[in-house]
């Protein structure tokens, strides 16, 4: 697939995504940014579609200034979420992984404003809370809500199989590099140290008491890779 269709594909996704969102009751605001660390995760496809942002909207000094300010501690992932869904297919138990907000905040965090907001990944996206994260010390997050955030991230990764996944400020270093988007362009990438790679959905992490109240948005993200 061409990346111009993989673009159209995450557009439909993040579409869905955002009106599923939409649809919930949430103490999220402008200007509330705890959740804006600096261990958020995505897919280079994402990636991709952030650097084209920054490009239009003349922001790409951004780019330099991160590359100049990784965080020294972030989270960088071990495992892909279709390989978790794998792993627990397969009674393996995944990788430990660490992660501290206190790390840090996302490096484009600009006076408690997101500056791509349009391009936002997923991860920040479907990140809401029902109630202030301030106030709870933690997001609160129904357990429906997480079960179709997870199958959002199982999608955008299968619509990027070929592609890499990880840490938010790693993966944007990587794709920002004009050799590594030629590469990527004609699906030629292989996985530099901190990134890994993506895989199709083998199976949905889906539990039993969610598979029917799920089916709409099931329906609606096969039809948003199929056309
Ligand atoms: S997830 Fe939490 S910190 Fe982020 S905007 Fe919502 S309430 Fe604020
Ligand atoms: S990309 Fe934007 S929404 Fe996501 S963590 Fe960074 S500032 Fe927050």
């Amino acid at each position: 697939m061409n990346i111009s269709a993989k673009l159209k594909r995450l557009d439909r996704i993040y579409a869905i995504c955002d009106e599923f969102s939409a649809s919930l009751t949430v103490a999220c605001r402008r200007y509330c940014a705890h959740c804006c660390t600096g261990n958020v995760t995505m897919t280079s496809l994402e990636a991709y579609n952030i650097v084209e942002y920054l490009k239009k909207t003349q922001q790409t000094q951004r780019l330099d200034m991160l590359k100049k300010q990784l965080l020294k501690h972030r989270f960088q992932p071990k495992i892909t979420t279709n390989a978790l869904a794998l792993c627990y297919l397969e009674g393996r138990e995944p990788p430990e992984e660490q992660s501290d907000p206190e790390w840090g905040a996302c490096p484009f965090l600009t006076d408690n404003e997101c500056p791509i907001y349009p391009a936002r990944p997923l991860g920040c996206r479907c990140f809401v809370s029902g109630l202030n994260c301030k106030d709870i010390g933690a997001a609160d997050i129904e357990e429906f809500v997480l079960t179709v955030n997870t199958v959002f991230l199982q999608y955008i990764e299968h619509i990027d199989s070929g592609g890499l996944f990880g840490n938010f400020s790693d993966i944007l270093a990587f794709v920002s590099s004009e050799k590594n988007q030629k590469q990527y362009q004609s699906d030629m990438l292989s996985a530099p140290q901190g990134l890994i790679a993506n895989m199709p959905i083998r199976v949905l992490m889906i539990p039993p008491e969610h598979r029917q109240r799920i089916q709409p948005i099931l329906y609606s993200l096969s039809r948003a890779i199929s056309v």
